[in-house]
């Protein structure tokens, strides 16, 4: 997506705090050499060191090659016609920015394992990719620098593919598609034209929120703290004639169904839960006697209605004007306090500004205590929002507690404060439920029974209904830009608004469009603004607004199943068998964006029958973590980018997809670092040394079979294959994807085979030629390169990819020794060699019998012994 820098955060949200920095050091732990290895290269040796020693594994002659013959013989393309069970496995769409770094590539690298994994596990794996192609930068790039929007997005295009393939990611490049394709917006526009007519797509007069540096309207979603969501300028406040789409009427169901998308991240669900907001309250009214009209307010804590002294309005309410007609000395005050909020954000005027209002003259009357209430013009309620008018209950509302205070309102407390005594001033706002006081039949009632009671009442005086309300809005989708798609709509004089029919489709986005940065590009494009009345033939305007990006990316997914269709978007026959997406995988920037958006297209699709099954489109989601470098996120004006190229060019890719999902849990920020690469690199030299001499015997013991041995050397090696076969296997079925503790278990049976393979007679072995025969297959997900040119040196004829992952056998894992740990005063002096269930007696007598831990208690007195079965056996002394 846009503003998706695919490996990871967005604007904010993903930056690594305290925890993340103990994350990072833990993991520069865990990547240090394992024990053995430092012995045969010095400590001090520098990575760039690396370039002048000859490799052993020569990544460079074997990793384009495999590339190229996998998309030849299209090893990941995906059937239609296959009976296996499925897996949709999925990154979010990236947006063609420009150049890739290692953080994009941790995203593809953990979703192709996941894709290798589930296809090595029997499934029938559909894993595509595409490009989210429309929006901003592209459209800036022609502004900055006077490139064609269309030109700079195929060469970004074109490049991100190359860079992509680079990484040896298995993608079904036979479903690809961009969304600046006319074939594909084109069915944008068709499902426009649906929501249309289905009423969900409507143009309205409304404020709206407008980024000045962007000159474009943003929606809500895309203001982050008041802010412009790309580029962080302070949003401003204009009224244009806008299109949204209804996602409101949605609301109740998007929310219901977070309650089962138990494979999502709890803080995403939270912050959609959030979003849409719902709360439940009561709309009632206030007369205003002196103008016989009334005034509604929506509010969840009726329980301090009889705390009200005053009633708040925007400055946009549409009673004003009548207030002022009546008050008319106050006019040339509230003009003066209106001019004041022009153009002011939303963040500006709920947050940023001072609170201040301006009275109007006129009063309300409290529709249970009957007492006369001033009627203010406030700062900080907004016309937009619930009735545009709220009750002030100072004593119990924070805001309202700070505009009253600061113009001398009285605040009147309602609910008892434990905290405060009854009498005497109120010093700040207490906004907890409690016991009501001074609310007359009320009173003494908790807050909770009082609502119920308070709201009942005015609703029996008809004065009020119970109302769920949504935080939520419509989706505004309008973009006064040229690089996206054209909303298909007309206006003729004698029809107004008219719908381009289908046979019309594509309204086709216009080349050669002078881009300035200001205003519409296509509303000053009289060839394109020009048109024929699709109803009566006449002369009409087409529509000059475009769609919000996010339009394409709420249905790429369903796309990618049937890519080619040219009857409609997707054909229910084609994509019911694929869907839903069984994992999805991107940033946490998409939390409410994307993700809600998405979900509410789905739902729509599917109350259509146009696709079938749940309603829902992703099952599961995972958001990785960050990659930094120098403890810092990667950006060109830091200078601390590390490219997917040089990386791929210096190290190999095997070896930077390997320490990608080595350096931490795939959803932790990681630290890039030059010993992490290398320790890959040089763990990659390690396979080879071990596995490639032994290709022409390895095919001589099966794979079928467990050796046979009661050898401890060998039944280590047979247990370390079988570790590291489980943990995969388990982290893929788990979805927890920790396939770090995978690749620990990888780095147990490279070291285990190297340590064998250096006795005489080794290679006549079964049972290290049988883990030596299995080491690709286990490798293949993580290093798919190395893999395949092992494999093919064993003589394989067919591609390692497309081998059946080795189910792991309990039996091989059977443990006949264990490792003891003797620690004294917390520090190990031992590490004793014991049976599995060695009791404590028989473990202290063993330690006993070990020189260096004699030494160690020699003279001191024992206080403490503490034993942990299997693991650890301390002695506290002084
Ligand atoms: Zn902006
Ligand atoms: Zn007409």
């Amino acid at each position: 997506m846009e503003g998706s820098e695919a490996g990871g955060g967005g604007r904010h949200g993903d930056d690594a705090g305290d925890e993340g920095k103990a994350k990072i050091h833990a993991m520069l732990i865990a990547t240090a050499e394992p024990i053995g290895k430092a012995a045969t290269r010095p400590t001090t040796e520098r990575p760039d060191m690396l370039e002048e020693r000859p490799q052993v594994y020569d990544f460079r002659s074997v990793e384009r090659r495999w590339q190229e013959e996998w998309e030849r013989t299209g090893l990941y393309r995906a059937r239609d016609d296959d009976a296996r069970e499925k897996r949709y496995v999925l990154e979010m769409l990236p947006y063609p920015s420009g150049d890739l770094h290692v953080g994009h590539a941790k995203n593809y690298t953990l979703g192709d394992v996941i894709a290798r994994m589930s296809r090595m596990q029997g499934y029938n794996v559909v894993h595509p990719m595409g490009f989210d192609a429309f929006g901003l930068p592209a459209e800036n790039a022609a502004i900055e620098r006077g490139i064609d929007p269309n030109v700079w997005t195929r060469a970004n295009i074109a490049n991100m593919q190359r860079q992509i393939r680079l990484m040896g990611t298995g993608y079904d490049w036979s479903r690809e598609f961009a969304t600046c394709d006319p074939s594909y917006y084109r069915w944008n526009q068709w499902i426009f034209l649906r929501l249309y007519a289905d009423g969900l797509a409507y143009k309205r007069e409304a404020p709206v929120n407008w980024c000045p540096k962007d000159q474009t309207v943003l929606a809500n979603e895309q203001v982050e703290d008041g802010r412009c969501w790309r580029c962080g300028t302070l949003v401003e406040r204009r009224n244009l004639s806008q299109w949204f789409l209804k996602i409101t009427a949605f609301a109740d169901r998007l929310l219901e169904s977070l309650d089962r998308l138990d494979g999502w991240p709890e803080k995403v669900r939270t912050m959609q839960r959030n979003w849409i907001g719902r709360s439940e309250g009561v709309t009632f009214s206030f007369d205003i006697p002196d103008l016989d009209e009334r005034v509604s307010v929506y509010t969840t804590r009726v329980d301090t209605l009889f705390g009200v002294t005053y009633l708040a309005l925007a400055a946009e309410h549409p009673l004003v004007a009548k207030l002022l007609d009546r008050h008319p000395s106050h006019r040339a005050a509230v003009d003066a306090f209106t001019a004041t909020l022009k153009n002011k954000s939303e963040l500006e005027r709920t947050s940023l500004m001072e609170k201040s209002g301006v009275f109007t003259g006129a009063y309300a009357r409290n529709p249970l205590s009957n007492e006369r209430v001033p009627i203010w013009i406030t700062n900080y309620v907004l016309a937009e929002y619930g009735t545009g008018a709220v009750m002030g209950v100072p004593a119990h509302d924070e805001r309202d507690f700070e505009f009253a205070h600061k113009l001398g309102l009285p605040i009147a407390r309602v609910i008892e404060d434990p905290r405060a005594p009854a009498e005497g001033a109120v010093l700040a706002a207490f906004v907890d439920d409690g016991r009501l006081i001074a609310s007359a039949e009320f009173t003494e009632m908790l807050s909770e029974r009082a609502r119920r009671a308070i709201g009942d009442r005015l609703v029996e005086l008809g004065r009020g209904e119970w109302t769920v309300n949504y935080r939520i809005r419509d989706w505004l989708i309008s973009r006064q830009r040229y690089w996206g798609t054209p909303i298909p709509i007309v206006y003729c004089p004698i029809d107004g608004e008219v719908a381009v029919p289908d046979d019309a489709l594509p309204v086709v986005l216009p080349a050669d469009v002078p881009i300035t940065g200001e205003g519409s590009p296509l509303a000053r494009d009289a060839a394109f603004i020009e048109t024929t009345c699709p109803r009566c033939g006449g002369p009409a305007r087409r529509e000059s607004d475009t769609m919000d990006t996010f339009f394409e990316s709420s249905w790429y997914y369903v796309r990618y199943l049937d890519p080619h269709d040219a009857v409609k978007p997707f054909d229910s026959a084609r994509v019911d068998p694929w869907l839903n997406v069984d994992q999805y995988i991107g940033g946490s920037e998409h939390a409410v964006l994307h993700l809600l958006y998405a979900r509410f297209f789905y739902k729509y699709f599917h109350d259509n029958g146009w696709l079938h099954g749940p309603d829902e489109p992703f099952q599961r989601l995972f958001n990785q973590g960050m990659v930094l470098r120098n403890g810092e996120k990667m950006s060109k004006s830091r200078g601390n980018v590390v490219g997917v190229d040089e990386t791929a060019d210096r190290h190999g890719v095997d070896a930077m997809r390997l320490f990608l999902l080595k350096a931490t849990p795939p959803e932790d920020t990681m630290e890039w670092t030059d010993d992490g690469i290398a320790g890959r690199v040089r763990f990659l030299d390690r396979v080879w040394r071990a596995a490639e001499p032994l290709a022409e015997r390895v095919r001589s013991v099966p794979l079928n079979a467990l050796p046979q041995t009661t050898d401890d050397a060998q039944r280590g090696l047979v247990r370390a294959l079988h570790a590291a076969l489980k943990s995969g296997a388990e982290e893929t079925q788990t979805r927890r994807f920790h396939y770090n503790t995978t690749l620990a278990r990888l780095d147990e049976l490279v070291n285990a085979l190297t340590k064998f393979g250096q006795m005489s007679g080794a290679a006549d072995v079964p049972a290290f030629l049988y883990a030596a025969h299995a080491l690709p297959i286990v490798l293949a997900p993580f290093a798919p390169h190395v893999s395949e040119e092992l494999w093919r040196r064993y003589g394989y004829a067919t591609s390692v990819h497309l081998e059946r992952w080795i189910d792991f056998d309990a039996a091989a894992l059977a443990v006949d020794r264990i490792e003891l740990v003797v620690q004294i005063n917390g520090k190990i002096r031992a590490r004793l060699d014991v049976a599995p269930d060695i009791e404590e007696s028989a473990a202290l007598e063993a330690a006993y019998a070990d020189p260096n831990v004699r030494a160690h208690l020699e003279g001191k007195t024992i206080r403490k012994q503490i034993f942990v079965p299997g693991k650890l056996l301390n002695f506290v002394v002084v």
